[in-house]
């Protein structure tokens, strides 16, 4: 991970660690075209007795504008004579270490297609950077299916939608955003030509009163045989269904498990396999988990996991309930999750579910 976020490596040469220039990590920032966004700050200072004259953002006119409390940036004639480099004041104080709320406003204005840097200069030397993420926006597709499943008893038993803004705003920090949002409902009870449709009171994917994730109806597991239901109800003239190419959420009433070791584990969601473009919500679910498995089902594994877990779909690992991603647990410790990290961001921009 520190190979690929240190490309090119940046260091600050007055903050030593063993005696050596600490390695800095600039963090990534993606934001959409001509929308204003506030940062704060975090600075450091060597010696707060010799102060430094000048902190400025160094960035290029045509890419951004930017202000701080200090106004708007500024050209300077005599160091840049092509006049494309502006300069925003940072405040300096007589901290050594200071937070700025609210500081910095960034609007970018032009599409980036590969990731740009903003430096902060210090007294003109290199003191900070912030990077900028490619910010055309990609499009998702989604549907929610309310699943009438009805497996205890013929009464309508339909599934409810949830966790919808939650997705949206999780799948935002990457600039991916809904473009067509359906909700729709899927009667399971009954075949096409309204006889019966008793597939799912088999014993092969229940116990007579929750689903079992793990089960399979005739050989085809329960995920796969939803899919077919739905491309079934909804198809279209060139044999393909109208919801292949959306992120399908199917929403059910019932409970259910998976079975662990010949053990019925309760779930209340499951997003299987990563990258499957399909999640499952079951009796239960949170709002908050329905955007966790959604996240599954597009291309992200778990935040947290051993070293044994690590491979591309998951290259990079925590330790459980330690961080504030999506793609962990923190929520179960009672703390905000609420993060979407770079690398997952590439990996969900890349879903071959997007448009642009
Ligand atoms: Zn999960």
């Amino acid at each position: 991970m520190k190979k690929e976020y240190s490309n090119p490596v940046y260091k600050v040469p007055w903050l030593l660690k063993d005696k050596k220039p600490t390695d800095y990590f600039a963090s990534w920032l993606c934001v959409e075209k001509d929308k204003e966004v506030t940062l704060s700050l975090r600075v450091q200072l060597k010696d707060k007795k010799n102060l430094p004259k000048e902190l400025v953002i160094a960035y290029d006119k045509t890419l951004c504008e930017i202000s701080t409390k200090q106004g708007k940036g500024t050209e300077n004639e005599k160091a840049d004579p092509a006049k494309n480099t502006h300069y925003a004041k940072i405040t300096i104080d007589k901290d050594d270490d200071y937070k700025l709320e609210d500081e910095v406003k960034i609007k970018v204005i032009k599409d980036i297609n590969t990731a740009q840097t903003i430096k902060v200069l210090c007294d003109d030397k290199e003191a900070g950077f912030l990077k900028l993420y490619p910010n055309i926006v990609k499009k998702l597709n989604v549907v929610c299916v309310k699943v009438n499943a009805s497996i205890r008893n013929k009464n309508e038993n339909t599934g409810i939608i949830k966790g919808k803004s939650n997705l949206e705003i999780y799948l935002l920090e990457s600039l991916i955003k809904i473009n067509i949002s359906e909700e729709i409902t899927l009667k399971i009870t009954l075949n096409s030509d309204k006889t019966p449709n008793t597939d799912l009171r088999l014993p092969t994917v229940t116990d007579g009163t929750s689903i079992n994730m793990s089960g399979n109806i005739r050989g085809t597991k329960f995920s796969d045989y939803m899919d077919s239901k739905l491309k079934q109800k909804f198809p279209m003239p060139d044999g393909s269904g109208k919801y292949d190419k959306y992120l399908r959420l199917y929403f059910f009433k019932e409970k259910a498990f998976i079975v662990d070791k010949g053990n019925n584990v309760p779930i209340a969601r499951i997003g299987t396999p990563i990258g499957g473009e399909r999640g499952f919500m079951f009796d239960g679910i949170s709002d908050i988990d329905v955007a966790h498995e959604a996240m599954h089902a597009i291309a992200l594994g778990h935040a947290f996991g051993k070293n044994e877990n690590i491979n591309a779909t998951t290259p990079y690992l925590y330790e459980y309930m330690r961080t504030e991603n999506v793609m962990d647990y923190a929520n179960l410790d009672h703390k905000e999750k609420y993060a979407t990290w770079k690398w997952q961001w590439d990996k969900l921009r890349n879903s071959k579910l997007l448009t642009e």
